[in-house]
């Protein structure tokens, strides 16, 4: 069955839409069908992340029922589909977010994995992308603010019947400061579905306008990703055969330093 997977979280700016990103990406590089869609209608940011540029139809444009849900689809380098969402205020102004769960059919007819990120928090417009969800997951870091907010997101969206299937620890720092994964697990009641290190990359590859997937597909918080995208399409994936290989790290010194591989002559 396709299923519409909401990104989510209680506090904002805790990583969301970089996971939803990288959990497209990963999914589509496993050869999934997959379509990320950017439920974030005040703050869009899957397009910022993707340098997609301002296109002419988008889900504003299908929410105050300009456009069908298909005329919004657009395909990133890679192959993953995405439907962003407008950046200007007036658009924004034109919508009701409620109005998301009129499309739900049709957002599931796009591909076969639908990935929503969405805006942070309890308010209207995080409340109408939970209710499209058929399933969420909730993103969080080892912080007290953010787990007591994701706390009180989880327990919402189960009061309105959705299954959220497990939470996301992202910019994992391992110190003895941080709320260590046991003490979360019994905290929210939901399993962790995986750990994403704090790690430097994951903003390079924000410059670099793209999924860490993508820029640095052997780091740990791409490995980490992939994990969860196998995980989520019930296919194995051993992330410690994806690690970066000595001649791997010895071609990286060497475009560092733009020296030339040598060629043995024939
Ligand atoms: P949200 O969508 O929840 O607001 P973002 O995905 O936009 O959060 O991330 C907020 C900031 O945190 C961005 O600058 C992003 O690059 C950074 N960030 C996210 N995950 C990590 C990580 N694992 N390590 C380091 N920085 C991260
Ligand atoms: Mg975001």
């Amino acid at each position: 069955m396709r299923k519409i997977i909401v990104i989510t979280s209680g506090k904002g700016g805790v990583g969301k839409t970089t996971t939803a990103i990288n959990i497209g990406a990963a999914i589509n590089q496993f050869g999934g069908d997959v379509v990320v869609i950017d439920a974030n209608l005040s703050t869009p940011n899957v397009g910022i992340h993707l340098n997609s540029p301002e296109v002419p139809v988008n889900l504003n444009h299908v929410l105050s029922k300009k456009a069908e849900v298909f005329e919004a689809v657009y395909e990133h380098v890679s192959g993953m589909k995405i439907i962003p969402s407008s950046l200007s205020l007036k658009e924004l102004k034109k919508i009701k977010p409620e109005a998301l769960k009129n499309y739900k059919k049709d957002f599931a007819k796009v591909a076969d994995y639908v990935i929503m990120d969405s805006s942070a928090g309890l308010g209207n417009e995080a409340l109408a992308v939970i209710d499209v969800a058929d399933e969420i997951i909730i993103v969080s870091n080892p912080e007290i603010p953010a787990i007591t907010d994701a706390l009180k997101t989880i327990k919402l969206a189960q009061q309105m019947k959705k299954t959220v299937i497990g939470v996301i620890m992202t910019r994992v720092r391992k110190n003895d400061i941080e709320i260590q994964p046991e003490v979360v697990r019994e905290m929210l009641e939901i399993p962790i579905i995986g750990m994403i290190p704090e790690d430097s990359i994951i903003q390079e590859a924000l410059s670099m306008k793209d999924a860490v997937v993508h820029t640095h597909p052997k780091s740990k918080p791409a490995r980490a990703y992939k994990e969860i995208a196998a995980r989520l399409m019930g296919i194995k994936y051993d992330s410690n055969q994806d690690k970066e290989t000595i001649s791997d790290k010895l071609s990286k010194i060497l475009k560092k330093f733009k020296i030339k591989k040598w060629k043995t002559r024939t």
